[in-house]
């Protein structure tokens, strides 16, 4: 069997290999300057005003819930439908996820079952930009503020994406919400091996981060090592360590001069698959509303319920074609016994993609002829179905 298509591949070269040369050699390797500078630039290249990096997304995830107050009894509106971490993170506060259904062809959650979701005990809403999808965070962000309730949005796959906002793009992350949560995993855009990210517009939410990811430390290591005077460091709130190293930030840098090149590599090859799917009755394609402009993180398929996608699957990695299957349900999970989450409504749709989905190959380096040989592959085996 030959295996000449990954399914996905980071984009990284001698650019951060240099980088991780140079925090090596600075003698200063954990989090300090790369650190903030890969801060700043993550900033500006989202449009945000304050930027936090730390370990990974899931870091962010648990800091952005606590910070906005989520705590034990509470609970966070979100989707089933998605990365176990986006539960995960609701349940490392103590409080219960409660799970409403996605759309059929955004994979995102679906706006209009919010308000059967809210209750007395609601604390924040915690949406997700699927694969890379904007949801709509207008909609959202409506529904929050009439409840005045947060909005933390988990950004982890949505690097590069964009959103309309009063008739103008704007990346996510500015964040349109209260906080953006997003990912350096080597699944996701950019990576730094693993890392994450927040960003918010509230000086006093950056501040806690900050306090959070250093085990509620008074004083950064870099102000106590550059202060002429002896300064001793108390632990004022409970925190965690969820610090990013200089050497991965050192790494993100380099990612970040990349993003343009790859999100429009990953556009024009979104562009092909959609181009080259279309006619394929049997194969339902995502769709992108007019309000959202995709990274396209992943490209994910739903299959006609007619045809089997382990089968699908298999038949295409006998050609050397790896995917995926869509996003998981984290209630469908051992780890989420009763008791662990609550349903506003069926999460019918949620379980129908995860069934049916298949995640294609997209990364920026894929060629067209490689692209070309997974969708002669995929609509051959389709076919039957048509
Ligand atoms: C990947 C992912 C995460 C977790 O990111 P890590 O950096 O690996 O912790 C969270 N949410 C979503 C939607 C993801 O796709």
């Amino acid at each position: 069997m030959k295996r000449a298509i990954p399914f996905a591949r980071p984009s990284l070269g001698e650019p951060e290999v240099e980088a991780a040369r140079r925090a090596i050699l600075s003698g200063w390797v954990s989090q300090g300057p790369e650190v903030a500078a890969f801060e700043r630039e993550f900033a500006a290249a989202v449009g945000a005003e304050f930027a936090c990096a730390v370990s990974s997304a899931t870091a962010a995830l648990h800091l952005a819930l606590l910070a906005v107050g989520v705590g034990p009894a509470d609970e966070v509106i979100t989707v089933s439908h998605s990365f176990i971490a986006t539960a995960n993170a609701v349940r490392y506060c103590g409080a219960l996820p409660v799970f409403v259904d996605v759309e059929p062809d955004t994979y995102n959650i679906d706006p209009n079952q919010l308000e059967a979701a809210a209750g007395p005990r609601t604390r924040a809403i915690l949406c997700v930009h699927q694969l890379g999808m904007p949801c709509d965070l207008a909609a959202l962000g409506a529904f929050a503020r009439r409840r005045s309730l947060p909005l933390v949005e988990d950004a982890a796959c949505a690097i590069g994406s964009e959103i309309q906002v009063g008739g103008a793009w704007a990346r996510i992350g500015r964040p349109h919400g209260d906080v953006a949560c997003f990912s350096f995993h080597p699944r996701k855009v950019l990576t730094t091996g693993d890392g994450g990210m927040l960003t918010t517009g509230s000086a006093e939410l950056d501040a806690g981060f900050r306090r959070l990811r250093q085990h509620g430390m008074s004083v950064p290591d870099t102000v106590r090592h550059a202060a002429p005077q002896v300064i001793f460091e108390s632990y004022d709130t409970f925190g965690f360590n969820y610090r990013m190293t200089d050497i991965q930030a050192a790494v993100g840098r380099e990612q970040l001069k990349r993003l343009p090149a790859i999100i429009a590599r990953r556009r024009a090859l979104a562009a092909r698959y959609r181009e080259g799917l279309l006619g394929c009755g049997a194969i339902h394609l995502p769709a992108e509303r007019d309000f959202a402009r995709s990274n396209w993180q992943t490209y994910a398929v739903v299959l006609d319920k007619r045809l089997d996608q382990r089968m699908v699957m298999q038949r295409l990695l006998d050609r050397g074609i790896p995917t995926r299957r869509g996003v998981m349900c984290a209630h469908r999970e051992p780890s989420y016994p009763d008791g662990t989450w609550r349903a506003a409504g069926t999460l019918a749709t949620s379980e129908a993609i995860q069934d049916h989905g298949v995640a294609l190959p997209l990364y920026a380096e894929m060629t067209d002829a490689d692209q070309d040989a997974v969708m002669a592959a995929l609509r051959e085996i389709c076919s039957g179905a048509d």
